[in-house]
């Protein structure tokens, strides 16, 4: 027989950034779309899994456990050949800038500007439906804002998916997914399964 390397058919397994935030939700949304998780809190925990979710929290406490743990070096690296979904505080992080906030340092993956809390604070949380392209066209999508930020500035290589009214709130570039609202609150796992079947 010749040696050819059978390609794996081992079913990806999903990476949730556990370090803070609202991670067991996600992992809900993973295990009903039939998909393996796996809690990730060090550089070490990054080598087992095939893609990461970001979720929202608090994306200063969540930058500080990131440095930690290593991650906060490790993640651009994992993200040059693994796909990354970020909610939230995980879009925050993964911005080029935070508005208003030169010193607080992010990873800089998405060419994207955010204003953090920009609607308001946990009080002012909200539900909307709003746009989102997806592979069966476009549809309505219920979003969930929890002290979310806004995508104020996109650069040209960043693709809009999903709107509330002008806003855009649903980006991607490259093999990062993030939106400013929380697909994991909304009963709906279109988002997730988008980014699983397609992206991963
Ligand atoms: N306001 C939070 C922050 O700035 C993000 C909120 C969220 O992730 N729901 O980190």
């Amino acid at each position: 027989m010749p040696a050819v390397a059978a390609r794996s058919s081992r079913p990806a397994t999903v990476g949730l950034l556990a370090l803070q935030g609202d991670f067991d939700m996600h992992r809900q949304v993973v295990q009903n779309l039939g998909r393996t998780a796996y809690e990730v809190r060090t550089v070490h925990d990054l080598a087992h899994v095939d893609c990461l979710i970001m979720p929202g929290g608090e994306s200063t406490t969540m930058r500080k456990l990131m440095r930690l743990g290593g991650l906060f070096g490790a993640i651009p690296q994992f993200a040059k050949s693994h796909p990354i979904m970020a909610t939230c505080a995980g879009l925050i992080l993964l911005s080029r800038g935070i508005e208003g906030a030169p010193l607080e340092e992010t990873l800089g993956l998405i060419d994207c500007t955010v204003s953090r809390n920009a609607y308001g604070r946990q009080y002012h949380s909200f539900r909307q439906s709003g746009r989102v392209r997806l592979p069966e066209g476009e549809t309505e999508f219920e979003m969930v804002f929890i002290r979310a930020p806004q995508i104020v500035r996109i650069g040209g290589s960043v693709e809009i998916h999903g709107s509330l009214g002008d806003e855009p709130t649903l980006i991607r570039q490259g093999n990062i997914l993030a939106m400013t609202f929380h697909p994991e609150l909304s009963g709906d796992g279109r988002i997730h399964e988008f980014f699983l079947s397609q992206m991963v």
